[in-house]
């Protein structure tokens, strides 16, 4: 009889997949998943789950690590969180492989790059965020992506409402590129939030109905929250149904948080939002927790200090919750830190989320399929499942327990409930706490 190196005994484990939950032994040994059984098992090293879910690893197909010298605070939030598998460089902030990759090849949680169309836009030297990329500039960046898509990014991500009159056929001259590779996807960023995000929405799906490609509409719930999300559903539903590729994802927050000096803030957002400047509180660098609605801060900062973040508390929590109930919306954090400081979807985002969806009456593995098996097929990932032959990333957390603990006001205080996190069949996180040294890898797209 075999012996693994680590047993995860008794536990219920969670097969998202199947719809289904059953308990299983699950037998470890060179980091993979080598037995699932209800089978004894002789081990090296036993972790006892009996009373605990056992699930796959959380997948976020949705956040941000781009700041070169401070990748372990955001990963370290997110791994805490159960989160082993990570996808950063959304909303086109992607940066060039050469700039980023060598700073990340020791990762905490398994992590995977998207490029960023306007990382592309600035390596071309199209600068100026209001104005379309000249001719020859598209050449260049048409260029560059077909060595990032070589290379291994995992697609080509997109911020329209950061470069608002992007037109579509710079856009189009990309997806050229974009189609002669396989298992890539355009997470999209849409161009307006508020009232005009049905528009926005709507542009994007008319892609998706012309071009190959599979997209991915971004934080659905910060962009279409303020009354238009039913609406959204409806047209992403209609999409889907006539055949486009078309997925989409969302955080379970009332808030959002960007940068002051993005053209998120432009002139007319108290407008879009039905909220002013009383809404805005700064999450990071000096002013972090003041509130904008104090004379003249806003436009001090929006001068003096246009990187640092806002947490926009202006999004209506029934829509939120709407677009986390429908079945094709996976979970996906958004994270974004700036030197440890941001909002707390980054260490809250999954076990909050996992709450909610339960106290909507979904089964433990249909709330669980949110977070794993249903991104991982969104991200052509072969994770998210809990099978023989697949990388042993698992979550052992107790349901009783868990729920997210992190605030507005201290925004990286760790879930409670989440007892095991286990990368790659290391123990990576223990009772919230992360061991050691970092456990994943850095992903390329095969
Ligand atoms: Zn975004």
């Amino acid at each position: 009889m075999p012996v693994y190196d680590l047993v995860v005994r008794g536990g219920v484990v969670l097969l998202p997949e199947l719809h289904k939950e059953e308990k299983l032994n699950i037998g470890i040994s060179n980091g993979i998943i080598a037995r699932l059984s209800s089978d004894e098992m002789e081990a090296k090293e036993e972790i006892d789950a009996s009373g605990s879910y056992v699930s796959p690893g959380f997948i976020d197909s949705h956040m941000h690590d781009e700041e070169k010298e401070d990748g372990g605070s955001i990963e370290k939030a997110l791994l805490r969180q159960g989160v082993t598998t990570a996808i950063a460089g959304n909303c086109g902030s992607g940066p060039l492989g050469a700039d980023i990759l060598p700073f990340r090849k020791n990762p905490w949680t398994n992590l995977g790059y998207l490029t960023g169309h306007k990382k592309l836009r600035e390596a071309a030297g199209a600068t100026d965020r209001y104005l379309p990329a000249e001719q020859r500039q598209v050449e260049i960046m048409k260029d560059l992506l077909r060595k990032e898509l070589e290379n291994g990014s995992f697609g080509l991500s997109i911020g329209l409402e950061y470069l608002p009159n992007t037109p579509i056929s710079e856009l189009e001259s990309l997806f050229e590129v974009a189609v002669d590779f396989k298992k890539i996807w355009v997470p999209v960023h849409i161009r307006e939030d508020g009232p005009a995000s049905v528009k926005a929405t709507q542009e994007i799906l008319d892609l998706a109905a012309k071009w190959p490609l599979r997209f991915q509409i971004s934080h659905t719930g910060s962009m279409t929250g303020f009354g238009q999300l039913k609406e959204v559903l409806t047209l992403i539903d209609k999409a889907r149904a006539s055949g486009a590729d078309v997925t989409f994802d969302c955080y379970p927050y009332d808030a959002f948080c960007t940068d002051l000096g993005s053209a998120v803030f432009d002139p007319g957002f108290e407008k879009r939002w039905g909220k002013g400047k009383e809404s805005l509180e700064v999450a990071s660098g000096l002013n972090r927790g003041r509130w904008l609605d104090e004379e003249g801060l806003f436009e001090q900062l929006r001068e003096e200090e246009p990187e640092c973040l806002i947490i926009a508390h202006v999004i209506k929590q029934e829509e939120v919750e709407l677009c986390l109930a429908h079945p094709d919306c996976a979970i996906a954090s958004d994270g974004l830190l700036k030197g440890g400081r941001g909002h707390p979807r980054a260490a809250g985002t999954f076990p909050r989320a996992l709450r909610m969806l339960r106290k909507m009456g979904l089964s433990w593995p249909e709330a669980v399929r949110k977070c794993t098996s249903l991104p991982a097929e969104m991200n052509w990932l072969d994770k998210g499942v809990i099978k023989e032959g697949l990388d042993a990333d698992l979550v052992i957390f107790d349901g009783e327990r868990l729920c997210d603990k992190a605030t507005f006001t201290d925004e990286l205080l760790p879930p409670e409930g989440i007892k095991w996190v286990i990368i790659g069949g290391q123990k990576a996180v223990k009772d919230s706490e992360v061991l050691g040294g970092p456990k994943g890898k850095l992903m390329k797209r095969r």
